[in-house]
């Protein structure tokens, strides 16, 4: 027996020296591309921590960012939810129990809090804040005016299809800069619109409160994200797109954004390659479409040529056999990507050139 008692007591002191709970996990690389001079940053800024209502110790939400291909995040507790009576600490205690983990696994932690209200106005995120204490007022406006005086980023949380003269107020003081079109696994397409008619930037966050699942980012599984096109990887740098509107998000199998960024990652991550084989009896050429994105693109014809539906997988190779008229020097394929929204029920419109010869 006694030997087999050793043996056990040196898997537990092993397992103990293993260290913080899966440090040496992988991180699954999510790539979509630098586009238009800037450098794409995947970013979550809405999630919880047991100093409000979500389930985890600060520094694992870091932890599972890191894991998640993410490059930048915020941890938003709420300012009014403290359902945790064990915990103590004041606002600022979530960014501060997390800022080391942060730096030691080089993810960009930007301090914020979640003003939470019920609709009207509803919830709101302030985040790239310097001390979010200030930010604890009985009066909304007042605190969202606590946020602007730092110079902070507010943006609406989850929001109702409705807009109240509280928004229109915020607006007209320059005390809203951003819209969560993708809250978790809802899109809002009235959320959409609104960044598209008053200029605020979109966001997708997950809010989430539950500790994250360990699994493989995939174009189908994956956290919803906010791409931040920015020129480089600091917090100045990253304040300054989201002010600037510069993002798009990925949400499930889509891309919502501007057309202008949508339009840039198609054209960064697809290339359409010339045809190695023309058949001239049957008008047709073959062609390799290689999609370097870690999002499929789905294609619906728009006009004359091509195939009806195109499927463009994630980082992968797709054959298509195009009709052609005899003589034809190139083709001019009209297509709509259905899963890159540029609006509401609005998918983004590419003309891809087929050379012919
Ligand atoms: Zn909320
Ligand atoms: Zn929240």
């Amino acid at each position: 027996m006694k030997p087999r008692l050793s043996i056990t007591l040196l898997v537990v002191l092993a397992l103990l020296f293993v260290g913080p709970a899966g440090w040496s996990d992988v991180r699954y690389e999510v790539d979509p591309p630098d586009i238009l001079g800037y450098k794409t940053l995947k970013c979550d800024f809405h999630m919880h921590t047991v100093f409000s209502d979500g389930e985890v110790w600060p520094p694992v939400r870091v932890e599972e960012a890191w894991r998640e291909g993410l490059d930048a995040i915020s941890i938003t507790d709420h300012i009014e939810i403290k359902p945790h009576e064990d915990v103590a600490g004041d606002h600022n205690r979530p960014y501060d129990l997390a800022v080391r983990a942060a730096k030691a696994s080089n993810i960009v932690l930007v301090r914020g809090t979640e003003i939470t209200r019920d609709t009207p106005p509803g919830h709101f995120n302030a985040i790239f804040l310097s001390d979010n204490r200030p930010l604890d007022e009985e009066d909304f406006l007042k605190a969202v005016e606590a946020a602007n005086r730092q110079r902070g980023f507010v943006f609406y949380n989850h929001p109702r299809p409705r807009w109240y003269d509280v928004h229109t107020k915020m607006l007209e003081n320059g005390w809203l800069h951003g819209v969560e079109v993708v809250n978790g696994g809802t899109y809002y397409p009235h959320a959409h619109r609104w960044c598209l008619e008053k200029g605020l930037t979109m966001m997708g966050t997950s809010d989430i409160h539950d500790p994250a699942p360990r699994r493989r980012t995939t174009p189908e599984n994956h956290r919803t994200m906010t791409l931040v096109f920015t020129k480089d990887s600091s917090l100045k740098a990253l304040k300054e797109a989201l002010f600037e509107g510069r993002t798009a998000i990925w949400h499930a199998d889509q891309l919502i954004g501007s057309r202008k960024y949508l339009e840039a990652i198609f054209k960064a991550g697809v290339q359409i390659g010339v045809p190695h084989y023309r058949d001239d009896d049957e008008e047709a050429v073959w062609v390799e479409a290689r999609n370097d994105l870690p999002i499929d693109v789905r294609l619906e014809r728009a006009g004359d040529y091509g195939p009806r539906n195109i499927t463009l997988s994630a980082k992968a190779t797709t054959m298509l056999e195009i009709d052609i008229d005899g003589g034809q020097e190139q083709a001019e394929l009209k297509y709509v990507a259905g899963n890159f929204l540029i609006g509401p029920e609005e998918g983004l419109p590419l003309t891809l050139t087929v050379p012919s010869r």
